[in-house]
């Protein structure tokens, strides 16, 4: 199998967009800096990464018949409102369990930003008192039961959308689509900086290009941030989806410890609450190139890029691609930060 033998039902708009951050490049005075906009790449409810992990999983909720779709994430979940989008896109339900993974006070947390437009797209928005955890949960199970009594048919989603088989393919692709753009511009990206909490979007990657790279392409550095707090726990998760997404691809070879990067540093002591050097990034994202990131996910990994390029951790002869993955939705719900 290669990734061109699995079925992709198109949510996005095509390639998602190249960006070189110039003013942020000569800020820093290091490596040259590029994004790679997710965010910007969906029709659907301002799309993000989790649409196109969505693309690899369409095809296997249209074929089980399934007419609900159930996920979970935190109050502000960006996953869980690109659940309902495509939900919505498809004609389908949804029902979302919306944990207390934050604890950020601020009243608007509820009601603003992501649940707000969950709500708008026809979801049904289950708040919940459980706290952070990326791993499998039993909230959702009992959401999974209550839509069979209702005489529905759901389709589990895990959070992220991370532990699923096909999980990892959206952004094994985005590897091939990477090269595909480099080849037309005539540039190499030789390290990547993705923001990882759930694994998957990172995982995807690192299977991505360690099957470009088997098939003669250069090699280069995939470093995910972690936004989580919960490094060993993350680890473990990217490395565990990589193989098996590698193995899905058929790389024909087991990934080596060394190529599973997760660096730690800027999550600060929680998930989902800023510390000083993500309302920095946030603040010099905005000013230097208005590229919006916010503060659960990009304005930590863009912390990181920030210092692994200032401090030469990543060469001055480096060009970079940071990972947009979304989110900005979320920022409506810290209106007591920035700027
Ligand atoms: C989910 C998400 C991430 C993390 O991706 P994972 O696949 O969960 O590691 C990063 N940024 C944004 C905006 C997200 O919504």
């Amino acid at each position: 199998m290669a990734i061109s033998d699995f079925e992709r039902y198109p949510l996005t708009f095509g390639p998602s967009p190249l960006q070189r951050l110039d003013r942020l490049t000569a800020h820093l005075g290091g490596a040259q800096i590029w994004a790679k906009r997710e965010d910007v790449s969906s029709g659907l409810a301002f799309g993000g990464n989790k649409v196109r992990k969505l693309e690899y999983i369409v095809p296997d909720i249209l074929a089980s018949g399934a007419d609900t779709l159930v996920s979970i994430g935190g109050y502000q979940s960006n996953h869980t409102r690109q659940v309902a989008a495509v939900a919505a896109h498809l004609g389908l339900k949804a029902v979302l369990v919306q944990e207390t993974w934050v604890d950020w006070p601020d009243p608007l947390n509820d009601r603003v930003g992501n649940i707000q437009l969950s709500r708008i797209m026809g979801a049904e928005v289950r708040i919940d008192p459980h706290g952070f955890d990326i791993g499998i949960r039993e909230s959702w199970q009992d959401a999974l039961n209550d839509v069979e009594a209702r005489g529905g048919k759901p389709y589990p989603i895990p959070a992220g959308a991370s532990e699923h088989r096909l999980g990892g393919l959206g952004f094994a692709n985005w590897a091939y689509e990477v090269a595909e753009q480099e080849k037309a511009l005539g540039v190499f990206f030789d390290t990547i900086i993705v923001c990882t909490v759930t694994g998957s979007t990172h995982a995807g990657m690192i299977a991505g290009f360690a099957a470009l790279e088997q098939a003669g392409g250069r090699p280069r550095r995939v470093i995910g941030i972690d936004a989580s707090a919960t490094i060993d726990q993350t680890r473990d998760q990217v490395g565990r989806i990589a193989r098996h997404t590698a193995d899905l691809i058929g790389l024909g070879r087991e990934l080596r410890d060394d190529e599973i990067t997760v660096l730690e540093g800027w999550a600060g002591d929680k998930y989902g609450i800023p510390v000083e050097s993500t309302l920095e990034a946030i603040r010099l994202s905005g000013r230097m190139e208005a590229m919006i990131i916010d503060p659960v996910y990009e304005g930590k990994s863009m912390a990181g890029l920030v210092d692994l390029v200032t401090s030469r951790a990543i060469p001055a002869d480096s060009t970079v691609l940071y990972a947009h993955l979304g989110g900005q939705l979320a920022l409506n719900a810290y209106t007591g930060i920035v700027p």
